[in-house]
């Protein structure tokens, strides 16, 4: 749209388009889904976990002890809010992800051409369209220039609509204004697809108002469905609550053996608080809080840096990527391309030159055409001798014929100027033998130098009749031909080098021809550079010998954007997972297909993108090799997370479990439900906190991609998990145990030694199993200006400190440690957790 075309235009002033956004609303299908606050909490209260809460609490109130029944209540109340906490942060991290990726559409407000998001449109806006655009809104079409939309999702009709401008005569005579069909050809409609051209459109209906709002407003909303991590942690929550279930039978029926001296219904009721004290702290409610929150907070720090998330369990996918397929143009290379070489036939330089801008846009955007156009100036040809004739006849670039042309009418001369791939420009022409031979022996010495080679070509024509209808119909003479260089990028070299050692191995796939490609490749160090499939090359392999040949051949070349699905299929047979990029409408495909889709934010269409699992906004390759590496981590961070609370569970389950098989008094025992509650409080922020923001482990881009199919938790993270637990549960219950049977008569000293003993080793476990190499004071190193960890890390201490310490200790059955007992519970929380540093120096020191 030329700005000449934007002025003659009326749009909406801002207030207007305020004002009319009060009245119609936003421009969405489905309105957002707001859940209301008592919603919430309902949801959170009606979890298993907060049952078993409010039953004990109830309990306390018929045990006629109020007060332990209120604090209780206290308790859940505090619960209650982390959980909403947590939800509200995580729906406010997700709101702005989804902010980020809403689809824009350039509109005209306020006299200039804007870019919105198109949930804002309003009638009587004024958009832009074009190729590559989903189309937002309904609306009249003002301004077309060879428009075509694919309206296939509203009318099933798979041909290209052109489209014409409202009260003008169609090409073909019909108009469109008496257009007896139901669709119209001057309206474009939402959910279409822009495949060409360029239009202007007056919005007229927005949301559920457009003609694919009436459809169906389904079609919008798909639930998100639970990823294999939910599906695993789900399975894992109930299997846990299951055995919580049956040892809570057991734990019931030992101790009401146990009391003999207690009144009937009292023995019942005691009986099953320990039961209920026993199945909460089995139940590890905290799985998929961790999820959630992990997740969600490294979608947002990946969006921060230049890489959007578009769904979540693409996060989790991300680090599994065994293969990557990148274009070569814009991501492997800067996309700035300049005009490094030139040879012309006949030695007529000015000729070849002049007749390579003639056959470029007027108003290019493509960085080679703009490329060339910059070198006819600095070769003193310029724009008015390139555009100023009459344009006759334009042929359109495709894909599969990888040329264009346009006819000019000068003066003097009327002519086409054409340009595109040398191997179909030359098909095109009519050479001698010997010429032929020159001509391709230079583009090969050409393409040897990496430079991508365009051929140009020309035909005089002495009238208009003369003008053929297609480019391939035409008899061109070969002026010459070009060379452009585009520079890998600074840091391909490296990021090529990362992913070999991450054994994410490297696909380039490209529409230069395969030298081009090769020497590239070479230039960037990918291994195998010599070995290449042309498009024309798999369009003869049958499915299995493609399967066969990309087990080593890394380099497409000559491939069109259906090439790129059967590649992404070959190497998902192979069982590899595979990340793809694409920027093009015909892109989308392949980018839904393969397990991780990745578009390009800049330069990519609308379409690429909402296929896409992840944007670039950048559009640089090293930003992929980051989110990998980041995507890694945040799994690793998940399995620590959870490795973590499996191991914290255990002294908390094991003494609940132990007391009544040690024939110890309900009133003596270590945990009652009160301090089973303390300690969740405190377990599920410091994990989700902490072990979140963990950076990357050093060598995590030196190993193999995990295996997909790997469960969560693995033998050796259950063993080690398991190991640490039973070691703290044996620190901490058997101090309890020995004050308890040398004093019988002091059960709260021994509980509040075992207490502090479990809460100290919590705060040193998480430092411990933040790192698997690493030691714990370097973990803590890393993070030691993270104002977030000192406030976990200080806030646990202090409300240890708060509940011994001040009369708080009378109502929650603790007592005051002397300096000596308090430093005793010290060390043996360190011993009892940082034995395991052994382990890992002892690690260390047999890699080296
Ligand atoms: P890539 O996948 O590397 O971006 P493209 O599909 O854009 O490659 O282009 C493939 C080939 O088509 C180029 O190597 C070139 O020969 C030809 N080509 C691309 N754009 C143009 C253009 N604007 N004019 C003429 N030829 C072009
Ligand atoms: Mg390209």
């Amino acid at each position: 749209m030329t700005e000449q075309q934007i002025r003659e235009l009326q749009g909406l002033s801002s207030p207007e388009a305020r004002q009319l956004q009060e009245r119609f609303g936003k421009n969405e299908l489905v309105p957002e889904k707001k859940e209301s606050f008592p919603r919430k909490i309902l949801q959170v209260i009606s979890e298993p976990m907060f049952l078993l809460l409010l039953i004990a609490a109830v309990i306390y109130f018929i045990l006629g002890e109020p007060r332990d029944g209120a604090i209780m209540l206290v308790f859940v109340v505090g619960i209650i809010s982390i959980e909403v906490i947590q939800e509200w942060k995580t729906d406010q991290t997700l709101r702005a992800l989804k902010d980020l990726s809403t689809p824009k559409i350039s509109v005209l407000r306020d006299g200039m051409m804007q870019i919105i998001n198109s949930s804002d449109l309003v009638p009587g806006d004024i958009m832009f369209i074009a190729e590559g655009v989903k189309v937002p809104a309904d609306g009249t079409v003002l301004k077309a220039s060879t428009l075509c939309v694919d309206e296939s999702s509203l009318t099933g009709e798979s041909a290209g609509v052109w489209k014409v401008v409202n009260g003008e005569k169609a090409a073909d005579g019909e108009l469109s204004l008496d257009s007896k069909e139901y669709w119209r050809r001057d309206y474009c409609y939402a959910g279409t697809l822009v495949t060409q051209g360029t239009g202007a459109i007056r919005v007229d209906q927005i949301g559920p108002a457009t003609e694919y709002g009436k459809i169906g407003q389904e079609i919008a909303a798909a639930p998100d469905r639970p990823t294999p991590l939910e599906k695993q942690t789900g399975k894992l929550v109930k299997l846990c609550a299951g055995i919580a279930a049956v040892l809570f039978a057991l734990v019931g029926v030992v101790t009401y053996f146990n009391l003999p001296d207690h009144v009937g219904s009292e023995r019942v009721i005691e009986s099953i608080l320990s039961g209920i004290t026993l199945a909460m702290a089995m139940i590890p409610e905290e799985f998929p809080v961790i999820l959630t929150v992990f997740l969600s907070m490294g979608a947002w720090r990946l969006a921060k840096k230049q890489s959007l998330v578009r769904r979540l369990s693409s996060v989790e996918t991300l680090g599994a990527v065994s293969v990557l397929c990148v274009d070569k143009t814009g991501t492997i290379t800067m996309n700035q391309m300049t005009v490094r070489d030139t040879w012309s036939l006949n030695d007529d330089g000015e000729r070849l030159i002049r007749i390579m801008g003639m056959g470029c846009e007027p108003d290019a955007y493509d960085p080679m055409e703009k490329a060339m156009i910059a070198y006819c100036e600095a070769q003193g040809v310029g724009r008015e001798l390139l555009f100023d004739g009459e344009l006759i006849k334009e042929y359109a670039f495709t894909d599969q014929t990888k040329m264009m042309g346009h006819v000019w009418q000068n003066e003097n001369e009327l002519v086409v100027a054409a340009k595109g791939s040398p191997e179909r420009i030359l098909d095109v022409c009519s050479l001698t033998d010997q010429e032929r031979k020159v001509a391709e022996h230079k583009i090969r010495e050409m393409s040897q130098q990496g430079l991508r080679v365009i051929a140009v070509g020309q035909m005089v024509l002495t009238g208009k009749e003369e003008v053929p209808d297609t480019l391939p119909e035409c008899r061109l003479q070969l002026c010459g031909m070009v060379g452009l260089a585009d520079p890998p990028r600074e840091s391909v070299k490296q990021d090529i080098q990362i992913c070999n050692k991450a054994g994410v191995r490297v696909v380039m796939i490209t529409g230069d021809n395969g030298i081009t490609a090769s020497t590239i490749a070479r230039q960037i160090n990918m291994p195998n550079c010599d070995k290449i499939i042309t498009g024309d090359e798999l369009n003869q392999m049958s499915e299995e010998e493609l399967r066969e040949k990309v087990k080593d051949v890394s380099i497409f070349s000559r491939v069109i954007p259906e090439h790129k699905m059967r590649i992404v299929k070959a190497f998902k047979d192979n069982g590899e997972i595979v990340a793809m990029t694409g920027d093009g409408v015909n892109d989308a495909p392949a980018l839904k297909y393969a397990d991780i889709g990745i578009a390009m934010g800049k330069r990519g269409s609308e379409v690429s993108r909402e296929a896409a699992d992840l944007v670039l906004l950048d559009d640089n390759f090293s930003t992929i090799v980051d989110t990998i590496k980041d995507g890694r981590r945040i799994y690793d961070n998940i399995r620590k997370a959870v490795g973590y609370v499996f191991t914290i569970h255990i002294p908390i389950a094991f003494a609940s479990l132990l007391a009544p098989f040690l024939g110890i008094s309900p009133a003596s025992l270590l945990l009652l439900p009160l301090h089973v509650v303390l300690l969740e409080v405190v377990i599920d922020p410091t994990c989700s906190i902490v072990l979140e923001r963990q950076p990357a482990e050093r060598d995590i881009m030196d190993q193999p991609p995990r295996n997909p199919n790997e469960k969560l938790l693995t033998a050796k993270i259950l063993t080690k998990s398991v190991l640490q637990g039973l070691v703290i549960f044996g620190a901490s219950f058997g101090t309890y145990f020995t004050i308890l049977n040398n004093h019988p008569d002091q059960a709260s000293l021994a509980r509040t030694m075992a207490l502090a003993i479990i809460l100290l080793a919590n705060l040193v476990l998480v430092q411990v199993n933040s790192s698997n190499t690493d030691s714990a004071f370097r973990s803590f190193a890393k993070l030691i200006r993270d104002k977030v960890m000192w406030m976990v890390n200080i806030g646990t201490l202090a409300g240890l400190l708060l509940i011994i310490y001040t009369p708080l200790n009378h109502l929650l059955k603790l007592a005051p440690l002397s300096w000596k007992q308090l430093i005793l519970a010290a060390a043996l929380a360190v011993v009892s957790v940082g034995w395991y540093e052994v382990v890992k120096g002892f690690k260390r020191w047999k890699r080296t």
